[in-house]
């Protein structure tokens, strides 16, 4: 027979998303559960992004410097290569926040602090290794979700149900929340190569026609992805492996001669690029916040930023209703109306990059220059500012209540 409880608020997802309404609303006295099918956050290379407007929120928080003491590296500029030419294109350091930088840490040990932070709430609870597999509905309300884990099947109850479960959300999919596919023309093919003692330090993304390949510093080697355009791996495979390392050669000289740590077609991962979005991010007892209502393009490297903006705005205007009881549609709806516009603006700019910038460069050929807005980055130092704060902080920043 199936296991069954209930809670206030369940949250389908461990994700940065999950973990921070759960956190959050946990230290505001809500019962907060949160069902992540992994059973550890450690995972494929997600982003290591934590950017200066979620550790202002680790400031107001109260958690910055116990935060700041992991491992991290600091990113205060990010920079572009056009045809071996190195430009800086984005600055943190002028950022109105305390952190004037983006800290990369492994995704694993942020969410790793978040559960131990959220442990001390007695309101939270985290149950990994359990998958949730459906909603619960009578008529048009949800009131909990099936899962699974290494017991059985279980049913939990609450007042409200938030999907923060990622792109491919399941509850989203199971409430019939409808999606907007927005298109991309590119996918990322994910691979490591080591460090070495004279490599750049900062971010990079290296472009030539053809394609384009970003690196980020992770401890003793480079997380690297190569963007290709979408579709286009068979060929790529057809081709080979000589001739996919001879182009990343081609992108970033200083990693050649490492080149043959890409052994095989194993060690190389496809993400396939989605960007989408919902028309409605809730029904009565349901609401998708994060990838799982407004999956982002990888471009300027914002999913986690608006995840995470997303599960602060969630908690601070859902806390009260739910403590009254079952927050109604009004109330769900105030979260998009909220959330929305960022997602939007921060959308429309990605697609904008998409088909003026990155669609051109993947189908280019020859001698690839910098683009206009690049070469003006590079030259007026104080227009480095703008993308930093379109990055580092997004369209409308978020505070603790
Ligand atoms: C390769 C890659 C690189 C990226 N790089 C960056 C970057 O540099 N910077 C950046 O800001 N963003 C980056 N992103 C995007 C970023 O990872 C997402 O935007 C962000 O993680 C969204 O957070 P989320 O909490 O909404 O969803 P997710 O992080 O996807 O979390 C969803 C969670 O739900 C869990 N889950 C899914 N289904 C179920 C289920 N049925 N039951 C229970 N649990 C479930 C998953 O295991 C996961 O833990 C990258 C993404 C990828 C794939």
């Amino acid at each position: 027979m199936a296991r069954t409880f209930d809670t206030t608020c369940c949250i389908v997802g461990g994700g940065p998303a999950g973990m921070m309404l759960g956190v959050l609303l946990a230290r505001a006295g809500i019962k907060a559960t949160v069902l992540e099918k992994h059973a550890d956050f450690l995972r494929d290379f997600r982003g290591d992004t934590i950017h200066p407007s979620t550790l202002e929120l680790m400031h107001e928080l109260g958690w910055l410097e116990d935060f700041l003491a992991l491992p991290h590296y600091k990113a205060r500029h990010l920079h572009a290569r056009f045809g071996g030419r190195d430009y800086r294109v984005a600055d943190f350091t002028h950022l109105p926040t305390r952190c004037g930088y983006v800290a990369f840490m492994p995704q694993w040990d942020f969410l790793d602090f978040l559960a131990e932070r959220a442990a001390a709430c007695p309101q939270f609870e985290l149950r990994m290794a359990t998958e949730v597999t459906d909603i619960v509905a009578a008529d048009r309300h949800v009131s909990g979700v099936r899962a699974r884990d290494a017991d059985g099947e279980l049913t939990v109850g609450a007042s409200l149900v938030v999907a923060a479960d990622g792109r491919s959300s399941t509850v989203r999919e199971r409430a019939g929340l409808e999606v907007t596919r927005l298109g991309a023309p590119m996918d990322v093919l994910w691979f490591r190569l080591p460090r070495g003692e004279g490599d750049p330090q900062e971010p990079a993304g290296s472009f030539a026609a053809g394609g384009i390949l970003i690196l980020i510093a992770r401890g003793d080697y480079w997380q690297c992805g190569y963007v290709i355009a979408k579709g286009s791996l068979d060929a790529l495979r057809d081709a080979g492996l000589p001739a996919l390392r001879e182009a990343i050669g081609t992108l970033a000289p200083f990693v050649r001669d490492r080149l043959d740590h890409i052994r095989a077609w194993d060690d190389v991962k496809l993400l396939n690029v989605a960007v989408d979005r919902l028309e409605r991010w809730f029904r009565h007892g349901v609401l998708a916040i994060g990838d799982a209502a407004h999956a982002m393009s990888p471009i300027g490297g914002v999913g986690i930023n608006l995840a995470i903006q997303d599960a602060v705005a969630a908690a601070r205007l859902l806390a009260g209703p739910l403590a009254r009881g079952m927050p109604s549609d009004d109330d769900l709806a105030a979260v998009q109306r909220r959330r929305q516009w960022p997602a939007r603006v921060t959308q429309r700019l990605q697609l904008l990059v998409q088909e003026r910038v990155i669609r051109a460069v993947l189908a280019g050929s020859g001698e690839l220059g910098a683009p206009l807005p690049v070469r003006l980055l590079a030259r007026l130092p104080w227009l480095q500012r703008l993308p930093a704060r379109l990055i580092g902080l997004g369209v409308r920043p978020e505070h603790i209540a």
